[in-house]
Parts: structure tokens; C-alpha cells; sequence
């Protein structure tokens, strides 16, 4: 996964300033996902997830750290390669799905949109708007506009549109929050589709724990710093398929992990452990002395 990476963010901070308040919305975050990968990240409401997509996406800057997407620097880039890089580089999927197409639009409409903006001629424009939608299973409702077509059908169009200009990279934010469980199992087999024979890399962002099932690998975030990592491995064997999930906590380029909170409170861990190297392990055992008590003297 080291070889081919696609995003590359190493200890990534954002910082919302309001008028006499600062929001950490991302503190030391770092995430690297390969070309071609199909994985999530999951967190509860508040973790960074959308800042984190939204710096991504070139709709943010961050405001310390290092950030790579396609060989981009995210960090030092122009205004002007910003813009350049919004319209090539990348598709964006919105939760709210009035937020990705044009209401008085029809599906083929929408998604030539962004390629007559790119000065792509009429004619071409249709038929690949054409031959997307086909690719997003809505072929049969080319000519229906969005107040035609369910939840489902409204994100997978809003896909077609994101992927118009053939960007490497698809980002969806939230893109199931609003649907029932059968528009969202279409809208992941989609994803997985495209992902397949596009080779498009896709990054979606949720808070449904379930999404493990769905994609090749789930990245947790909390707090603004990404903490495990849960990837799904299908294994053949005869006529059977047997899927299982590996958990991995991650290590941060200064060696911190995240203990998860159960176990320090099994053994009653604050404030501070004993590290020490056994044989192929490393064991982190309570701090036997007594709490510092203050003696005066
Ligand atoms: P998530 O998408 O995981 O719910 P967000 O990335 O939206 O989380 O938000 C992370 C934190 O940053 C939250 O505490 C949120 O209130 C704060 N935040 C997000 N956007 C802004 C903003 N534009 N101004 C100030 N604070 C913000
Ligand atoms: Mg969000």
C-alpha cells in the first residue's frame, strides 16, 4: 500500500477561528490511502470527518501539516491550481442530494453541466453523460428530473455528475445519510462498480459502523486524529467465501497509538503506564507506584 499512494496527510491540522473562539477540528490527523482504493472513514458526529473531506476536495485549506493528493501539495497551492484542481481532480458527492443537481434539470443535463463548462462540444457531451448514467444503473431515466426520482436515484445521478470529467479521485460525504437500506445497497454497488472498472479511487466519509461490510478498508477517526483501521478480507476456499474484518490500531509517525478506553479502565491506567519490550510483543502494564502525594518538608 506504501507503493502507489494517492492521499498522503501526515500530521494535519485544521482551525476554525470565530470571532473569540478556535475549534480544532483536526489535530495531528494522518491518513494515506493507495490509487484505486475503495475505503471509508468513520466517526461519530464532530470528529473532522467533513473538514477532512473538505480539504481533500480543495473546498478547504488546512491549517498546519502536510497534505498530498496526485502528487498536489494541498498546503502551498495557488488559488489558481485550486480551482484547476476542484474541476479536474476530483468528484464530490454531497449528503443532501437538492445539493448536487439542478432541480429544473433532467438526468443527462445535469451531467453534461460540468463538461459543456469544460468546453466539451455538445455532442460529445451527451454521449458520455449518456454512458455514465448507464454506468450508475440509471440508463432507463435519462429524461427524468430530480423531483422525478427517488433518494437512491438522485445520489447516483449526483455520481454521474461527479465523475464527469473523469476526475481520479471520488469523495461522497455522507452519500447514504438520506437513504432507506435499499437505495443505499445500490449506491455502494455503484460505487464498487466504478471503483472496479474506472479504477477510480473513492474515499467515503459515515458514521454507519456497518460500512465495513461495504468497502475494502474502514479508517476510524476521533477527535480529529484517525485511531484504527479495519480491513475486510475475502478468502475462497472450495464453493465457500468467508469475509472477515482485521482490526489494526494505528501508530502515528512519533510512535503514539490510541489505547481503547475499555482497556485502560480494566486495569485502571491514567495518566501514565510501564512500557515494556517482551518477546515479540509490547506490554504496557499499570504504574505499580503509588500516586504522587505531596509532602511538605
Ligand atoms: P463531522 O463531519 O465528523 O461531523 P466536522 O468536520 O463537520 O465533523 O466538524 C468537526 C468540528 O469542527 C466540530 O466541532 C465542528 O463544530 C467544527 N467545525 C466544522 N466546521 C466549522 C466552521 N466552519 N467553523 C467553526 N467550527 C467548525
Ligand atoms: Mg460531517
Amino acid at each position: 500500500m506504501t507503493d502507489d499512494l494517492y492521499i498522503r496527510c501526515e500530521d494535519l491540522f485544521k482551525i476554525y477561528k470565530t470571532a473569540n473562539l478556535e475549534v480544532v477540528a483536526l489535530r495531528g490527523l494522518d491518513l494515506k490511502v493507495a490509487s484505486g482504493e475503495f475505503m471509508a472513514i468513520v466517526g461519530a458526529s464532530g470528529s473532522g470527518k467533513s473538514t477532512l473531506l473538505n480539504i481533500l476536495a480543495g473546498l478547504d485549506t488546512p491549517s498546519a501539516g502536510r497534505c498530498f493528493v496526485g502528487g498536489e501539495d494541498l498546503l502551498t497551492m495557488s488559488s489558481g491550481d485550486m480551482v484547476r484542481y476542484r474541476r479536474k481532480k476530483v468528484g464530490f458527492v454531497w449528503q443532501q442530494t437538492g445539493r448536487n443537481l439542478v432541480p429544473y434539470l433532467d438526468a443527462v443535463q445535469n451531467v453534461e453541466v460540468p463538461l459543456v463548462l469544460d468546453g466539451v462540444p455538445a455532442g460529445e457531451a451527451r454521449k458520455r453523460a449518456t454512458e455514465l448514467l448507464e454506468l450508475v444503473l440509471m440508463g432507463h431515466r435519462l429524461n427524468h428530473r430530480p423531483e422525478q426520482l427517488s433518494g437512491g436515484e438522485q445520489q447516483r445521478v449526483s455520481i454521474a455528475v461527479a465523475l464527469a470529467n473523469r476526475p481520479p479521485l471520488l469523495l461522497a460525504d455522507e452519500p447514504t445519510g438520506e437513504l432507506d437500506s435499499v437505495g443505499a445497497d445500490t449506491v455502494y454497488e455503484v460505487f464498487r462498480t466504478l471503483n472496479r472498472d474506472l479504477g477510480t479511487t473513492i474515499v467515503i466519509v459515515t458514521h454507519d459502523p456497518d460500512i465495513a461490510a461495504r468497502v475494502d478498508r474502514v479508517v476510524a477517526i476521533r477527535d480529529g486524529r484517525t485511531s484504527t483501521e479495519v480491513f475486510r478480507r475475502v478468502r475462497f476456499e472450495g464453493n465457500k467465501t468467508e469475509v472477515t474484518h482485521d482490526e489494526y490500531v494505528l501508530v502515528d509517525g512519533a510512535g503514539r497509538l490510541q489505547v481503547p478506553r475499555e482497556f485502560l479502565d480494566r486495569l485502571n491506567i491514567h495518566e501514565r503506564a510501564r512500557v515494556l519490550l517482551g518477546e515479540g510483543r509490547i506490554e504496557v502494564l499499570p504504574d505499580g507506584t503509588p500516586r504522587v502525594s505531596r509532602r511538605d518538608g
